[in-house]
């Protein structure tokens, strides 16, 4: 592990998917670069996220890096949907291959950052102590602060407790266990069946039931990789040019105009085709409540064909949200595994978990026993571990008291009264409502592209401007309001965290557009922002 240093041009924290990159650009370039991480290893989200079942609902021949095409080509997944071990010794394989470890410091939490207006530089304590940078990075992610729901009596359960995002190293065996799984966005839907085929008995508790399309996952097939290997700059191109970041094709028909049947078909088709996809089936699913309906009756009529006991494939239908707008979930045999006799689903939506006992919990007033009890409870998304750290910049101006009643930024990178600091994938960004892959490429690039372009001028701060960010506020919100997106009491909304105000977090108008506005913004001499 590398060693603290007093002082780097760049200070980037988070060892995931796009500090790496960021790390690896800033390399080439004529400027010291310095990597920080709470946690023992390279990975982010991929080195936390180990629980059952986890494993990444793009595909990874598009959810891997394209800017290297070595890398690209020499590197084989077993998978079409790799799983966490497999994306953790990817991560590994590249800071090894790009020898980024003497870069990196690890076990090194930020606590605060402030802006040292004097000295036009930041100021970044850890808990090994104090290091400045020029540039600061927060390369954090959009989902990794977990949210543990304050469940009254939670530290007096004799049992042993997880949060999915948390999960021992070393795993967990339930054999022979009675098991509640609190959860069932994408987190519980994969790990559900996993645990279900493993512990004695299995109680899951939904609050609310989500939309959920097959993965169809299974082995590389070593003729189609080889495929996709020939042509895969095209294909990363589409990905960067198109709204999702991803490949499949945008259809271009409305659900309502084609007769039932197509409809019917083309569904038919995109659920075998599995994942993100289905949700491309049809140009206004996520702008008319009509044709989203036709979306969501399908996804329905599925539950009910998997799921034996009416009752059952009845509580697992969603309603009350259009399909979407809370992310869509991926699975490995989700609904089918309430057809096993060991898995009972309790409905808690009117009935919230009232207390954890001794020996279980309390919802409805009855009392249900377990050895273990699993968290699949989500996530403080998008503005959480920004706000974990106590940012401050011009003027001891505090990131958390800006962003009370919600983000403003521009651009989802920048914030006015914040020189040289870049939030990637930040909120106002299309982030989480795309390939995170694509996203994170495009941001790395163009932030890698202004720190160098201003090193090269001998400038050395670039911040926004209040009205840059205030129409990059209002686009961010038109864009969300214009779609369905905003009905939902999703974590895209900040709904899932008690008191968290309710603003929609990511940029919807899409990563082709996106893209094309921050290359203009920089073409423009990095028109919005004040360079000095
Ligand atoms: P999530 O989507 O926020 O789901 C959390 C679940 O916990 C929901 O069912 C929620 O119910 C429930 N919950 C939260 N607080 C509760 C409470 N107090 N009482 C009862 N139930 C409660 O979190 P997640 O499943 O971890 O997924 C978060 C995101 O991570 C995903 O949407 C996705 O973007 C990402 N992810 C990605 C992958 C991947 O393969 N790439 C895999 C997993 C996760 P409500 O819906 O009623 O709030």
């Amino acid at each position: 592990m590398a060693a603290a240093p007093e002082h780097r041009d760049v200070l980037i924290v988070g060892a995931g998917f796009s500090g790496l990159y960021l790390l690896h650009r800033l390399r080439q370039r004529d400027l010291q670069a310095h990597l920080v991480d709470r946690a023992p290893s390279v990975g982010g989200t991929w080195y936390w996220n180990r629980y059952p079942g986890c494993r990444c609902d793009v595909e990874s021949m598009t959810y891997s890096y394209s800017f290297d095409e070595e890398l690209e080509q020499e590197w084989s997944w077993s998978t079409r949907y790799a799983d966490q071990p497999e994306i953790l010794r990817y991560l590994n394989h590249v800071a090894d291959r790009f020898d980024l470890r003497r870069d990196i410091q690890l076990e090194t939490s930020v606590t605060a950052a402030r802006w040292d207006e004097d000295a036009s530089l930041w100021r970044v304590t850890t808990n090994h102590g104090e290091l400045t940078a020029r540039w600061f990075v927060m390369a954090t992610g959009c989902l990794s602060i977990p949210n543990t729901p304050r469940f009254p009596g939670l530290d007096r359960f004799d049992g042993a407790w997880y949060h999915t995002a948390a999960w021992p190293e070393d795993g967990v065996d339930f054999t022979g266990q009675r098991v509640g799984v609190i959860g069932t966005g994408s987190t519980g839907i994969q790990t559900i069946p996993q645990v279900a085929a493993q512990a004695e008995q299995l109680t899951v508790f939904q609050r609310t039931p989500n939309f959920s399309i097959p993965a169809w996952n299974g082995p590389m097939d070593p003729a189609a990789e080889a495929a996709r290997k020939a042509i895969y700059r095209e294909t990363r191109a589409t990905a960067r040019r198109g709204p999702t970041g991803d490949i499949w094709p945008e259809s271009t028909s409305t659900a309502l105009a084609v007769s039932a049947e197509e409809r019917e078909a083309e569904y038919e088709r995109r659920w075998h085709e599995g994942s993100f996809s289905f949700l491309s089936s049809f140009h206004d699913i996520t702008t008319d409540e009509t044709a989203n309906e036709t979306a969501a009756e399908f996804v329905r009529n599925k539950i009910r064909a998997t799921v034996t006991d009416p009752a059952v494939a009845e509580l697992l239908c969603p309603y009350n949200h259009p399909l979407g707008t809370k992310r869509l979930c991926v699975d490995t045999d989700y609904y089918a595994t309430y057809n096993r006799p060991n898995v009972t689903l309790v409905d808690i939506k009117d009935a919230p978990i009232e207390e954890i006992t001794e020996t279980g919990l309390i919802t409805g007033g009855t009392e249900y026993a377990f050895d273990s009890l699993i968290f699949a409870t989500g996530f403080d998304s998008m503005t959480g571990a920004l706000l974990a750290v106590d940012i401050r910049g011009r003027n001891d101006q505090s990131l958390r008291d800006l962003w009370a009643e919600g983000p403003h930024s521009y651009l989802g990178l920048t914030v006015h009264g914040f020189p040289n600091l870049f939030t990637m994938t930040g909120p106002g960004s299309p982030s989480v409502l795309s390939n995170m892959m694509t996203s994170i490429e495009q941001h790395v690039e163009w932030v890698d592209e202004c720190i160098g372009h201003l090193s090269e001028q001998g400038q050395t701060t670039i911040e926004a401007t209040p009205d840059a960010q205030a129409d990059w506020d209002q686009q961010v919100h038109d864009e969300a309001y214009a779609t369905l997106y905003p009905r939902a009491a999703s974590w895209y909304m900040g709904a899932n965290i008690p008191g968290k105000p309710r603003v929609f977090l990511p940029y919807i108008g899409g990563v082709g557009k996106y893209t094309e506005i921050c290359a203009n913004v920089a073409a423009d001499g990095y028109r919005g922002f004040v360079v000095a």
